[in-house]
């Protein structure tokens, strides 16, 4: 039989013609960290009955749709892809605006991007026929905090703007800290919690940003 991992490391569907911020070498290199790191040790001494959720959950999401389910996850790291203005002529076809389903363009003489509105899905620009909009800055979200079970709850952001570097870096923080100062039986949700890794909230809401087409 084989032997479970102590923790789940999981992605969305490769090759998604949605994919905002690539995944895959991410996850490899996020793969040999927790293998690096070995976990076995500390989730058995955590939990000597190891069931299915007491496992660290970590997952990665090319784009802001979430498939593969980060605000459920103990680590949730999604992608996104900020619109950018180019100087290419509008014709004003409006296109990029019925595509997005955040409300987050909208039409003043010009089109206009409403940044705390925006999650970088990246609709408006596969769209738009100019190249008026087109892809910007790229990268990822982190999201803590979330599970299901007894006591569910959703993953906050806490970070945004993190290239593939700093996600590493992050995840490598926290999981060392856990291994250091976790209590019996308890989940990685949990110890976020009582570290107060959750209160840099909505971390993507409060970042400044604002483009609009010239
Ligand atoms: S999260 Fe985005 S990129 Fe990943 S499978 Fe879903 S739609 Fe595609
Ligand atoms: S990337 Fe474009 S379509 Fe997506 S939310 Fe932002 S403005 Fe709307
Ligand atoms: S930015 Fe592109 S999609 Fe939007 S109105 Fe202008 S031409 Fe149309």
């Amino acid at each position: 039989m084989t032997k479970k991992k102590s923790y789940i490391l999981e992605h969305c569907r490769k090759n998604c013609s949605k994919t905002s911020t690539d995944w895959s070498a991410l996850y490899e290199e996020l793969e040999e960290i927790l293998q690096n790191m070995d976990l076995d040790q500390l989730i058995n001494k955590l939990f000597p009955v190891l069931h299915h959720h007491h496992r660290p959950k970590i997952t990665l999401a090319g784009c802001p749709n979430g498939c593969s389910q980060p605000q459920i996850k103990d680590i949730g790291i999604s992608g996104y892809v900020n619109p950018q203005f180019t100087d290419e002529e509008c014709i004003g076809c409006k296109i990029c605006i019925d595509a997005c389903r955040e409300q987050a363009l909208f039409w003043q003489n010009k089109v206009i991007l409403e940044p705390g509105l925006c999650i970088g899905c990246g609709d408006c620009f596969r769209n738009c026929p100019t190249g008026t909009i087109v892809a910007g800055e790229r990268g990822w979200n982190l999201l803590l905090g979330g599970r299901l079970g007894r006591r569910p709850q959703l993953a906050c952001l806490v970070e945004t703007g993190l290239d593939s570097q700093g996600v590493l870096e992050k995840v490598q923080e926290i999981l060392e800290a856990y291994q250091k100062d976790a209590l019996p039986g308890e989940r990685l949700s949990q110890f976020l919690d009582r570290q107060n890794y959750l209160l840099e909230k909505d971390a993507r809401l409060a970042k400044e940003k604002e483009t609009s087409l010239s």
